[in-house]
């Protein structure tokens, strides 16, 4: 196993192009993105990087969102509902593209997904998801009841098997990227970044210890733990939950390893790994506090198994790890990305739900354009003043 890459000290103040603060994957993605490009790279971590939210990561690396095509659609209209998605789609694509590019070894590997019926949602509303889908150029296609229960061994009314995504281990991801960035010259620094100034059209980060940092640009990805100045009304931390099986004999797993994830909120998850375990999550609560999310651990571990044996009856459910970690989300499903509201220079990158890694790729390529001062009009659609419509 890759050792984590190392922090230094700061030992004086410092004078940077971009002070990216948090090194979990969304600062990964952002430090190897803007050194490769070049700038000049800080990366300021308290912990271990990757010791947040990433390594609780089940890293189901999706195009599809949190929120379907249907509800988008009716939340902004189809054009902005379609362009999400395509965008969506295109950062998975790009993921994919920098892993094998820099041979990243983290057990990253392509995978289909399988959106299967649950609750209200059943064939119907699954073929009409899929119809504004291809209406919006984007693969996929419906297995009814028999072809689901033949073709994957599933028991539900119907699923949409789409092409296009991947799962990876989200820890060796981000810390490979840190060391790629570190040899493009970026500097990973030990400090606990406490306070933020504007001054002189640059942003002063101090720290919790005597040296500050001089930035041109700030970027936040602090996953969870936003700055006070940042909270956009829309976002809420909530818990998630998962558990992971002891290893199968691989012919106990279903075709292709695909992602499996119901059409239900919150929905249930389920992957398999390189090792052949099957991980399972979900049983989402709207409860922020470590404590009482760590105390829910032991029932959502059964109730998890028990899910576990409906939808893959033939599994072997002795369970091997479980955990639960903080879960962020917006009202509309969207990643909250872009400028901070009265905050020159300071740029927030914050990957929110599901399918956060996927919008961390997306924010490091919008942060660096818009560091480089280029404006498409597409970014208001992630900006953290952006009116958010809210599904009913
Ligand atoms: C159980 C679970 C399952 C999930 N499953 C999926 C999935 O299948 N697919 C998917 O795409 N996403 C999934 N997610 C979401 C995904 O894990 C997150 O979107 C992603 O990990 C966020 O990464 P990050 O780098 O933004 O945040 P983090 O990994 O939390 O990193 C933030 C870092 O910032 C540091 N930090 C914070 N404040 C400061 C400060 N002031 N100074 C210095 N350092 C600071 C922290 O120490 C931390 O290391 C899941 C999350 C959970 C909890």
């Amino acid at each position: 196993m890759l050792a984590p890459p190392e922090r230094e000290a700061l030992s004086e103040s410092i004078k940077t192009d971009v002070a990216i603060i948090g090194g979990g994957i969304t600062g990964s993605l952002m430090a190897e993105h803007l050194s490769r490009l070049g700038r000049q790279v800080v990366v300021v971590e308290r912990e271990q990087p990757g010791f947040g939210s990433t390594r609780a990561s089940t890293a189901m690396l999706q195009w599809e969102t949190d929120s379907t095509l249907s509800e988008l659609t009716d939340l902004y209209g189809f054009e902005t509902a379609a362009n999400v998605y395509r965008r969506s789609r295109a950062a998975v694509a790009g993921l994919t593209e920098l892993v094998a590019g820099h041979g990243i070894s983290c057990a990253f590997q392509p995978r289909p997904t399988l959106y299967i019926a649950a609750k209200d949602v059943g064939e119907k509303e699954l073929r009409e998801e899929l119809a504004l889908r291809h209406r919006a150029e984007l693969p996929g296609a419906v297995l009814s009841y028999s072809a689901l229960r033949r073709e994957f061994g599933l028991d539900r009314e119907a699923a949409i098997l789409s092409p296009g995504s991947a799962e990876a281990d989200p820890l060796m991801l981000s810390w490979s990227l840190l060391r790629i960035a570190r040899g493009y010259g970026a500097r990973i620094i030990n400090a606990d970044a406490v306070n933020f100034h504007n001054e002189g059209g640059r942003v002063l980060v101090e720290t919790s210890g005597p040296y500050a940092i001089d930035a041109a640009h700030v970027v936040l990805a602090t996953g969870y733990v936003m700055p006070h100045f940042v909270m956009p009304a829309c976002h809420r931390i909530s818990s998630s939950f998962a558990i992971s099986t002891v290893p199968q004999t691989p012919d106990n797993l279903w075709p292709e390893r695909a992602l499996v994830w119901e059409a239900a909120e919150p929905y249930l998850y389920m992957r398999t790994t390189a090792e052949n375990r099957i991980v399972i999550g979900g049983e989402d609560e709207e409860i922020a506090d470590p404590q009482a999310r760590d105390a829910m651990l032991p029932d959502k571990v059964l109730r998890l198994k028990t899910k576990l044996a409906q939808l893959w009856p033939q599994a072997n459910a002795e369970i091997s790890h479980s955990w639960c970690g903080a879960f962020g989300e917006t009202s509309d499903g969207l990643p909250l990305i872009g400028p901070v509201p009265g905050a020159s220079n300071i740029h927030a990158a914050y990957g929110y739900g599901g399918n956060g890694i996927t919008f961390s790729f997306l924010a490091s390529r919008m942060i660096a354009a818009m560091i480089s001062a280029e404006k498409q009009g597409w970014f208001e659609d992630f900006a953290l003043d952006r009116t958010v419509k809210a599904q009913s």
